[in-house]
Order: structure tokens, then C-alpha cells, then sequence
């Protein structure tokens, strides 16, 4: 094989290029190369080696960034799909699985070589090989800065024409490097010891002879740092000893570990309740018995209730995956969840357990990294990107909170949802997938009732007192609370509720969708509302800083006394935001002790961790929170949970803000009452008559299914068609209006030509933040059978984003 098709690290790039394969270069596919593009030179992956290259003039690999391949086949193809699918550029869908640090620009080197000029050299030659003398190398960019861009590459090209000098290529230096740590290990032998011992005690050198002495009780190297939690040893101890050739001191790779700084219970494994027990039995088989023989992936569906004990269920299944000799990755919603679930995690499979995610220092990802592909770990947990870790013997893989929607990937290409690439790994790997939700995705729960996932139920809530029904849900009309003349954000029954839970010593979690005091500004007289500058959503108003900040890009200014608009004093602040509901709780009950969790206060590392483990070990007794409270969060001390305003997101344009709001209410009812005390939550609400807080109150998910399948059959939505969101972004608002039209009659033109009567498009239509980052975005929505093939034949030039199954329209 002579050439190498490769995909390019080059932002955007949808193509793959041919290079050729130089002598004595071997080169593999999955193998990371240089390669030159354009005037540079840049990181590539080869994707396939051929005898012809797809076009005649080829470029010559320049050369390998590692001997051997960075992506296994299985990954490979993982890429392929996913490149393919969500119509992303093969890197993009490659660098998923690259390293942490991993890309890393050339940069281009040049030497001055041995040779003597044959004919007269001019100014500019003169000037560079002047620049270059007693020097070892200069860099391309060094070379730039000294005589200007063009000029400095036109005339090393010259140079390089008369063998004046020669040019090498390396990598920029690497950000992310291998930690090591000073070990020492003993060198000479019983007697020698012996000798020195003696020796030492004579001269009274004690600090030696103690080091020593402590040395020979050990039975390999042992790090600097461990030894001196035992003696005390300086350097220049460490030194002597060193010089006498008594010891010898190297530097090891030590793994920088994320979870060094937790401690593991070991607990007993619980017996399995009856329900968790049948459930338990049917997905064992399957474990034991791999893959279903259609070739495709056995899926189960673990449809839960709140506090039923999927997570119980999770830990078997992986203990079963790896007695038969693989392993397992767990991937959760939330960072900021990782703590409690790697907590029983770690602790059922001690040593055994990796995690991934962002909060991450790089080096502790790099670690991680080499250390799950190393064979070191059996489990992985992490977000999404967890799937694309270098896991060898992959056999199950676990979605908890399968609904969440924070397994999409939105905001940069590729644009993927982690439970249909899951499957896809899986499928590649004759893996298990376990899918677990107690609101499970509407999509999930149909290809649940179609036979496609197998539907596993746990009907009951297990709690210390046993089996023990759901909390009671009270939902109180806030137009009544209106007519008896309390405007607090509190009903009289969720402040009685309140009193009692804080007087028996109990907590309280109170939740709003919402962050900031006020969800926006607007003047009374002229009904001016402040936004964003650069993005046009409305500015929300944070009380601490007093200012109006954009919850999109973080513009913020300080609050005006009077309106821009018509220049009165007559500002409204409109909307509830957490920050509106901790003031009112102050006033309230101010010997509560307030905890407010959003991502305003969670800036730090380890602040959801420390946030979480405040309230858990009741430092405080009531938490405020947005969307973060309602995921999946065990608080067994929990007894109320109280809703500020269920109405936020009822009225949404999005086909899906009914599953959503659903969902949410559903998963904050589930945080009370999970512990030894039975619980309550009540849901203020100025609809109460609303299907979907019905549903909700009566934790109805089946209720809730039904009429929502029906409507999105009616309405041709998802699953019952494919969505596929087009945005096209452009800085002139015209241009970028004029070119959303002009694809729109394209697409219209092929859905007459071939007479689609069920693919529908909607819009085009100015996109929810309108402008961001100083763009105009407008969008497009493609609704029916055949959405991704019309989409394969647009040929959309730059500036268009691709969404397959996008997870909402707004
Ligand atoms: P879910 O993941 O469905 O929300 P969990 O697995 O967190 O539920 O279980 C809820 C609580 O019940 C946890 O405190 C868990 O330790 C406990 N639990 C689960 N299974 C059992 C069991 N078989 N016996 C006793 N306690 C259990
Ligand atoms: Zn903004």
C-alpha cells in the first residue's frame, strides 16, 4: 500500500485527503501523522491505506507522531459512524477519541547545512543565513517575527532549493506531560549494609544509618514523599547515601489520581429486594449469555421510580460483566453528580474505578487516560465523553438518567447524542447496553413499547423503612394564594410545610428553573426590557453584583436608575430567580441555615462536591437550586421539596418542554422522602389544572406517555420522524436572512420533485438568541422520514451548522 487517506486536523474540513506513504515510513491505520496542508504542516489521522490515491498530485506524509496506531479499529469505526451520521467532520469525530493533549501544532525547523554557496547569495539570503549562525536551530515562526511572514518563507524556500539549509518539522511542545515522583531503591546487598551501618554509627551519621535501616525493610523502590511521612530524611541524606552506592534515587511515573482525596467505605452488598431480584434475574441472562444472535446489542430499558434501586442494579451488572472478563463504563448526566455515585461506586469495586470529566486538572486526564488504557480499571465513570475512552474489553455500558439532556452534545461539532453512540459501541463491541430513568425518554420508552429496548420495571421505592410509597404531592394554586392576598413566593401551605420540617430538624430543598433574582428588567412607562447587546436574549438581574448579566455570553452591565428608552424611573423587576428566593427565605426563617445551589455560586472545582456534602451532612437546611437538585440526587434527611413555579417552561414553543417540565417535576418530587422519614412536595403552580402537572402529582408516568406519544403522532414529531436543525450564522442580518431563504427553496424544490407529503420544513426563522457572539443566526427544521438525506444532498457552504436529532427547537 502506497497511499494513506487522511483525515486532517484542520477546522471545518469535511473531506479526507490522499497522501503518499514515503519509503520506509510505516504507517497503519488509526496511526496520528503530519502531514503538509496548504502552506502548513498539520496533525492527521489515517483512516485508510490504498494502491491508488483518490487524486493524481499527491502530498508525501511528513511524518509520524507516534510508531504505533492511537485509535483501535473499533474506534476507527465508531468515528466513521459518527462522522457519517451527524455530518461531522472525520476529525471531529476522530479527536473524540484522541488523548487529552493530543493536538499539538508542527512547527517547522531549519539548520544551517554543511555545504559552501556556489554562486553569490543576495541581500535577503545573506540576511536569514546571518540571523541563523551560531544558532542551532530557528524556527519557522522565529524566522516570521525577524523578517516578516511571506518574506521569511519565500527565502528559506530558496535556501532550501540551493541545500544552503535544511528544515525538520517537530511538535510543539507538549502541554500535558507524565508526572514523576523521586523513588529510592536499595543497590547494595545485606553485607554492604552491614558494613555501612557500622560505619555510619561510628561517624555518627544517624540520619543515614536511620534511612538505611528503614530502607532494608522495604521490598521495592519507595517514593521520596512516602518516607518521609515515616522519618526524617533531607536531601542531603538521600544524597550521602546516594554517592556511597548504597542506594539509587529515579524519577517513576506516578498517576495524578482524582480520587485520591475521597475515602472508601467498604459496605456489605445488599440482598436484593423481590422486584429488584426479577429484575435483576432478566438482565443477568443476557450478561451471561452476550449478545442477542440478530447482531445487535441486547438494550434494556431500567425503568425506575425515584429511590428503587437502579443504581443496586448497576453495580451487579457490572460485577456479572466483569466476572466474565470485561469491562464496564457508567456514564452519568452531571459533574456535579460524580461524587456520590463514584463514592459506591469505589467503594463496591476498590481500585478498580476511573473517572473522566472536564473538572479534571489535564494531567489527571492524561493520566487516566493511559491508566483505563493500560487495562488498569474495570470501571469508567464519567459524562458523555467517557464513551470515548481507550476501555479494552468492553461488555457493558450503563446510561443513568438516560433522559437527561446533557447527553447531547450541542454546542461544537460533532453535535451527538451519547445514548445512540453508546448503542452504536456497543453493537461493535457484542456489548450490553442498560439504559435507567424513572421519567425515561419519551423516544426510549416507545422503542421500549416496539420491542426494540427490553422494558425492566422497579415499581417500588426502597427506603430504611423498607418498601414505602412515593412522597405525597400537594399542588396549590397560586391565583387562589393571589386572591387571599398573599404575594409572597411562598403558598401559606408550603410556609406551614416549611415550619414543621425546620422545626423537627429535618431539610428542605426548594426548586426553581431559574437563576438571578429577577428573569428580566422593563420599563413600566414605556415597556422597554434590557438585552443583550451582543445576543438580544433578555438580561437577567443578579442582586449581589446589582447588575444585568446575559446568562448566554456574560455580558453584563450595572442596573440603570431610569429607563434608556424614555429616560423615567420607573424599572420594573419582573420573574423569580433563586437568588429572589434565598432573600425571601432570610426574611422568613432567618435562623435557617441557606444553601443556594446554581451555576453562579458553583465556580470552583470541587464546589458541587463540597456544596453537596455540606447539606448531606446537615450544615444546612434548606437548599435552593435549579435543574442540578432534580438529577438523580440521594438526600435521605430531604423530607419537603417544594416547587417555587412549576409554570416555567409550560408555555414553550419546544415540541418537547411537556416531556421536560414533566420530567423535572417528576425527579424534584423524587428527592423527598428518602430517607427514614416518609416526605411531601408541593408544586406551586398558577395552572394547576395542566395535564402535566397532574400527571406529575401523581407520579403518572405511564398517564403522562400516552398523551404525549399521541400528540407527537399527531404532530409528526419525534420518534415518529427525524428532526434535523439547520442554523446558518452570518454577521449582516440581511445576508444571513436572504441565504436561510434561499436553502429553504432548495429543500422545498426536492420535497415537490419527489412529492414528500410527510417532510415538512419550519421556518426559516430567526434562532431563539437571535444574535450570539455578534453573529445573526437563523434557523431551518427538517421534520420527516428522510430529513438526513436531504440534508447529504445540499452541499451547504460555511457557516452552516448540522443537528441531527437535536434535543429541542428553541
Ligand atoms: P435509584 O438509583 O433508583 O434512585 P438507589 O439505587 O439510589 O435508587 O437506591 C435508593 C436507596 O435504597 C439507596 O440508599 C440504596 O442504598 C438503597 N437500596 C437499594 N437497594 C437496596 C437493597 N436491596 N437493600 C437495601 N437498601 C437498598
Ligand atoms: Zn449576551
Amino acid at each position: 500500500m502506497n497511499y494513506a487517506e487522511v483525515a486532517v486536523n484542520s477546522p471545518g474540513s469535511r473531506s479526507t485527503f490522499s497522501y503518499a506513504i514515503p519509503q520506509g515510513l510505516n504507517i497503519n491505520v488509526g496511526q496520528a501523522v503530519l502531514v503538509p496542508f496548504g502552506s502548513r504542516v498539520i496533525q492527521g489521522i489515517v483512516l485508510r491505506l490504498s494502491d491508488k490515491p483518490s487524486v493524481e498530485e499527491t502530498k508525501e506524509i511528513a511524518d509520524i507522531v507516534a510508531d504505533f496506531p492511537l485509535l483501535s479499529p473499533v474506534q476507527m469505526r465508531l468515528a466513521q459512524w459518527i462522522s457519517e451520521y451527524y455530518f461531522a467532520p472525520p476529525f471531529d469525530a476522530l479527536s473524540l477519541m484522541l488523548p487529552p493533549g493530543f493536538r499539538r501544532r508542527a512547527i517547522t525547523f531549519f539548520q544551517l547545512a554543511d555545504s559552501q554557496a556556489n554562486s553569490p547569495l543576495t541581500p535577503e539570503e545573506s540576511q536569514v543565513l546571518h540571523i541563523m549562525t551560531g544558532r542551532m536551530k530557528t524556527s519557522l515562526p522565529e524566522m516570521e517575527k525577524a523578517i516578516g511572514g511571506r518574506k521569511a518563507r519565500q527565502i528559506t524556500d530558496q535556501l532550501l532549493d540551493r541545500q544552503l539549509i535544511t528544515q525538520t518539522l517537530e511538535l510543539e511542545e507538549a502541554r500535558i506531560k507524565p508526572k514523576t515522583l523521586p523513588y529510592i531503591k536499595l543497590t547494595a546487598d545485606r553485607q554492604e549494609i552491614e558494613i555501612a551501618k557500622a560505619r555510619l554509627d561510628k561517624s555518627r551519621a544517624y540520619k543515614q544509618a536511620e534511612l538505611l535501616e528503614f530502607l532494608s525493610g522495604q521490598t521495592q523502590s519507595i517514593a521520596v514523599g512516602e518516607i518521609r511521612k515515616h522519618i526524617h530524611c533531607s536531601p542531603a541524606t538521600i544524597k550521602a547515601l546516594e554517592s556511597h552506592r548504597l542506594v539509587s534515587v529515579e524519577r517513576l511515573r506516578v498517576r495524578r489520581d482524582p480520587l485520591a482525596h475521597l475515602g472508601f467505605m467498604p459496605t456489605p452488598l445488599p440482598v436484593l429486594t423481590s422486584s429488584q431480584q426479577a429484575a435483576w434475574e432478566l438482565i443477568r441472562h443476557v450478561i451471561v449469555g452476550k449478545a442477542s444472535p440478530s447482531g445487535r446489542p441486547p438494550i434494556f430499558l431500567l425503568f425506575g421510580v425515584t429511590g428503587s434501586g437502579k443504581t443496586e442494579i448497576y453495580l451487579r451488572a457490572l460485577a456479572q460483566a466483569i466476572a466474565a472478563g470485561k469491562r464496564g463504563i457508567c456514564l452519568i448526566p452531571e459533574i456535579a453528580l460524580t461524587q456520590q455515585t463514584v463514592e459506591r461506586f469505589a467503594s463496591r469495586f476498590p481500585g478498580r474505578v476511573a473517572v473522566l470529566h472536564s473538572g479534571l486538572s489535564p494531567g489527571e486526564q492524561f493520566d487516566e487516560w493511559q491508566w483505563i488504557g493500560e487495562g488498569n480499571c474495570d470501571v469508567i465513570i464519567g459524562p458523555r465523553s467517557a464513551l470515548f475512552a481507550p476501555l479494552p474489553d468492553l461488555g457493558l455500558i450503563i446510561i443513568d438518567e438516560e433522559h437527561e439532556w446533557t447527553y447531547k452534545q450541542e454546542d461544537k461539532s460533532p453535535r451527538y447524542h451519547a445514548r445512540d453512540v453508546a448503542i452504536k459501541l456497543a453493537q461493535l463491541n457484542g456489548a450490553v447496553v442498560l439504559l435507567g430513568s424513572a421519567t425515561p425518554d419519551i423516544g426510549s420508552f416507545h422503542k421500549a413499547q416496539q420491542g426494540e429496548y427490553q422494558l425492566v420495571e422497579l415499581k417500588e421505592r426502597i427506603t430504611p423503612r423498607g418498601y414505602s410509597p412515593l412522597p405525597e404531592v400537594a399542588v396549590v394554586d397560586l391565583r387562589e394564594e393571589l386572591k387571599a392576598g398573599n404575594t409572597s413566593l411562598f403558598s401559606r401551605s408550603l410556609l406551614a410545610a416549611m415550619k414543621e420540617a425546620l422545626a423537627q430538624g429535618e431539610q428542605v430543598i426548594l426548586f426553581l428553573n431559574r437563576r438571578g433574582t429577577a428573569t428580566f428588567v422593563r420599563c413600566r412607562s414605556c415597556g422597554f426590557v434590557f438585552r443583550c447587546p451582543r445576543c438580544s436574549v433578555a438580561l437577567t438581574y443578579h442582586s449581589t453584583e446589582k447588575r444585568l448579566i446575559c446568562h448566554r455570553c456574560r455580558y453584563s452591565v450595572p442596573v440603570p436608575q431610569s429607563c434608556p428608552r424614555c429616560s423615567r424611573r420607573n424599572l420594573r423587576f419582573l420573574g423569580i430567580g433563586t437568588q429572589r428566593v434565598e432573600e425571601e427565605m432570610k426574611h422568613v426563617f432567618p435562623e435557617a441555615r441557606l444553601l443556594r445551589w446554581d451555576k453562579d455560586v458553583i465556580t470552583r472545582r470541587y464546589g458541587h462536591e463540597d456544596l453537596l456534602r455540606n447539606f448531606r451532612d446537615h450544615k444546612a437546611d434548606v437548599l435552593i437550586g435549579t435543574q442540578m437538585i432534580a438529577k438523580g440526587l440521594d438526600l435521605p434527611q430531604v423530607t419537603l421539596a417544594g416547587v417555587i413555579n412549576a409554570d416555567t417552561g409550560l408555555n414553550s414553543p419546544d415540541f418537547r418542554s411537556s416531556e421536560r417540565t414533566f420530567q423535572l417535576l417528576c425527579q424534584v418530587a423524587g428527592r423527598a422522602g428518602r430517607g427514614l422519614k416518609a416526605g411531601k412536595v408541593i408544586i406551586q403552580t398558577y395552572s394547576p389544572d395542566n395535564y402535566i402537572i397532574d400527571a406529575a402529582a401523581r407520579h403518572d408516568y405511564l398517564g403522562f406517555y400516552h398523551k404525549e406519544i399521541d400528540y407527537r403522532h399527531r404532530y409528526n414529531y419525534p420518534p415518529f420522524s427525524q428532526l434535523v436543525r439547520l442554523v446558518y450564522r452570518h454577521a449582516n442580518e440581511e445576508s444571513c436572512r436572504r441565504e436561510a431563504e434561499r436553502v429553504h427553496r432548495l429543500i422545498l424544490g426536492e420535497k415537490s420533485r419527489k412529492d414528500m407529503t410527510d417532510f415538512n420544513v419550519i421556518g426559516p426563522v430567526p434562532a431563539f438568541a437571535f444574535r450570539a457572539r455578534g453573529n445573526y443566526r437563523w434557523q431551518l427544521f427538517l421534520r420527516g422520514p428522510d430529513s438526513t438525506r436531504i440534508v447529504s444532498q445540499l452541499a451547504l457552504p460555511g457557516g452552516w451548522t448540522i443537528d441531527v436529532d437535536p434535543v429541542g427547537i428553541v
